[in-house]
């Protein structure tokens, strides 16, 4: 009888954390493309033109004419992105890269902390290392994520670019006048040479942090056909780790880069980021310890 009250109470609890928490979320990755999407200074804009909006014969009909750089918005950069000459060869374009890769493991990388204090800051190699330490190594075929808050900035561009200019992102001598977390070039080379990851993606609008004139961090990807991802929304509701990402690019012949849809499926086993197993054996000594308790007051 103890037995059976102990696995009814645990059940409930179980069923209770499930409703209050969610299990198997799916979570949009990716920033609504209208009048205030964000580019890179330099790049275009997203511009929407009402072609019809109307009665159409007995229907009713709406068509939009939309214009869009590729790199504008939540967007996928293809590795030929930055690959000239004789060795663009080898980097693909948007639409040849594998499907296989466009689906992995999703890993969420936080220097949130440090970034609040230094715009400059970037994923070093001891970030790395510290997630790994914490959550294992990191899967094969992931796709890595920076988290460095700078979603709550946007579509601000002042206080998303560090600069309110959309034409440039240097000065007249050629120093960069944006500030923005982004890959240090070490560790973009420690995360191609030592594990097997498919893309990266940030939540600000350039893999390199702001202040690279370079791009450096960039190319150490490129050169290993691992895409980018850039200005990825809602990270801060991505889990750590636990949960797949689909990054599907509009499909552009000979694109450098394409708009995206992305999103993060969390796994069944994972609730806001805990394992599904841990809680339950949590949950399973706490029903009975509910239950031992009321035996002992009652
Ligand atoms: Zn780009």
């Amino acid at each position: 009888m103890y037995y059976i009250r102990s696995v009814i109470v645990c059940l409930a609890l179980q069923a209770l954390y499930v409703c209050v928490h969610g299990n198997g979320d799916i979570i949009d990755l990716t920033y609504t493309f209208d009048e205030n999407t964000l580019f890179f200074p330099g790049h275009e804009g997203f511009v929407q033109e009402i072609l019809q909006r109307g009665p159409y014969g007995p229907l009713w009909l709406e068509s939009n004419h939309i214009e869009t750089g590729e790199h504008t918005g939540t967007h996928m950069d293809a590795p030929a992105h930055l690959r000239e000459g004789e060795l663009r060869k080898g980097q693909l374009r948007i639409e040849v890269l594998p499907v296989s890769h466009l689906v992995g493991p999703g890993v969420k990388v936080d220097i949130s902390s440090k970034a609040t204090i230094d715009p400059d800051a970037q994923v070093e190699i001891n970030d790395l290392m510290a997630w790994e330490e914490e959550n294992g190594r990191i899967p094969d075929g992931a796709i890595v994520m920076m988290f460095s808050g700078w979603g709550k900035f946007y579509p601000n561009r002042t206080a998303y670019f560090g600069s309110d200019r959309n034409d440039s992102y240097t000065d007249e001598n050629n120093v960069s006048i944006v500030h923005f977390p982004g890959f240090s070039t070490p560790a973009a080379e420690w995360l191609v040479e030592n594990r097997n990851i498919v893309g990266v993606g940030v939540d600000t609008a350039s893999l390199d942090f702001g202040q690279s004139t370079n791009f450096s961090s960039h190319v150490v990807f490129f050169e290993q056909n691992i895409f980018g991802l850039e200005n990825v929304a809602n990270l801060d509701k991505m889990p750590t780790t636990g949960s797949t990402i689909y990054a599907l690019p509009m499909k552009i012949k000979d694109g450098s880069g394409a708009p995206v849809r992305i999103i993060a499926i969390v796994d069944d086993d994972v609730i806001n980021g805990v394992s599904a197993t841990a809680c339950n054996y949590f949950l399973t000594c706490f029903a009975f310890f509910i239950v031992f308790l009321y035996k002992m007051l009652f």
